[in-house]
């Protein structure tokens, strides 16, 4: 079998950088200062049950630096560890396209400005991507690649009306046919392990996800976290009536799994998993090692001859 993404059974985002750019390509995590309208009663109040008070950014830098300074600081704590020369410059809290498109524009064309910054990636709701904000991405595409990255979570209604996404899926659409009609790629995050969804769901949002223009996805656990209604609901509810359960890890590598089986080989996998903020994590605590559950993950990859697309019959093996 001819491998053609390297170590990995799977289109990873590391094997796709490194064939795009000659060399491994390092996030740095930017705070561009925004708020999210699901938090601030535009849309609604408290946000995702999931979410955390850094709005899902909370390794992200530190907001009230300018892009300039956030750029720098996160790449000298970066070539610490790293020999980095290449960056995505990733607006990861909250939503980052909810302002005004001058101020999109100041702090977008800031973060493209620095020549190792190669790639512009932005985190934002679907129901955040007016006309101009479109023009402006598409602009900025020609200048550097924009990728937009979008929270969908789940394709089940009943599930986003649960966790309090606050749009609904045809605004999920919406957004990916006009960033797709300016050549912008599209990112999708997906949450395994949501209240009312067991496998099934899990691959029907996979199998959705398929069929529609988009570029990558990452795939990542529910994490309790202290200070969000997720939190403060798993620890009052009742055994008897419990309607969270966190995974154990063995029920999320089998789940992975299935996804990557499923997944369509052109679909770039960004993440199979992620860690929570450690001071913030109620559960599942064995989250917290990131590193043993990736090792984990491969190493069942390779012993069960997985490969992604294999369920569709297809293969880019
Ligand atoms: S849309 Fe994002 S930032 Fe806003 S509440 Fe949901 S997860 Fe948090």
């Amino acid at each position: 079998m001819q491998k053609i993404w390297g170590e990995k059974p799977y289109r990873s985002l590391d094997w796709q950088l490194k064939n795009q750019f000659g060399e491994k390509v390092y996030k740095l995590a930017l705070n561009g200062g925004m708020s999210c309208p699901n938090r601030d009663g535009k849309v609604g109040r408290g946000g995702c049950i999931f979410c955390s008070e850094g709005g899902s950014g909370d390794f992200a830098a530190d907001g009230h630096l300018s892009v300039t300074e956030q750029i720098a600081f996160q790449k000298e704590s970066l070539r610490k560890k790293k020999p980095a020369r290449k960056y995505i410059a990733y607006f990861q809290a909250y939503t980052n396209t909810y302002a005004p498109v001058e101020y999109l524009r100041k702090i977008f064309t800031e973060a493209i400005a620095d020549p190792e910054v190669v790639i512009l990636s932005v985190a934002t709701r679907p129901d955040c991507l007016p006309e101009e904000v479109l023009d402006l991405l598409a602009e900025l595409n020609e200048q550097k690649p924009v990728w937009i990255e979008l929270g969908l979570q789940t394709m089940h209604e009943e599930t986003a009306q649960m966790i309090h996404r606050g749009y609904d899926l045809a605004c999920f659409e919406q957004a990916v046919k006009e960033l797709r009609r300016r050549d912008i790629d599209v990112i999708v995050h997906t949450i395994l392990g949501l209240p009312m969804e067991g496998t099934k769901e899990v691959l029907e949002t996979v199998t959705y996800l398929n069929q529609m223009d988009i570029q990558g996805i990452k795939l990542q656990l529910l994490h309790i976290l202290k200070g969000t209604e997720l939190g403060r609901i798993y620890l009052e509810q009742e055994k008897e009536t419990e309607v969270i359960r966190p995974m154990t890890m063995e029920e999320y590598i089998d789940l992975v799994i299935a996804c990557v089986e499923h997944l369509s080989p052109e679909i770039t996998i960004h993440r199979l998993t992620g860690d929570g903020p450690k001071d913030l994590l109620i559960a599942p605590l064995w989250s917290s090692r990131k590193r043993t559950v990736l090792n984990e993950i491969h190493s069942e990859l390779k012993k069960r001859n997985v490969w992604q697309g294999k369920m569709l019959g297809r293969s880019a093996l």
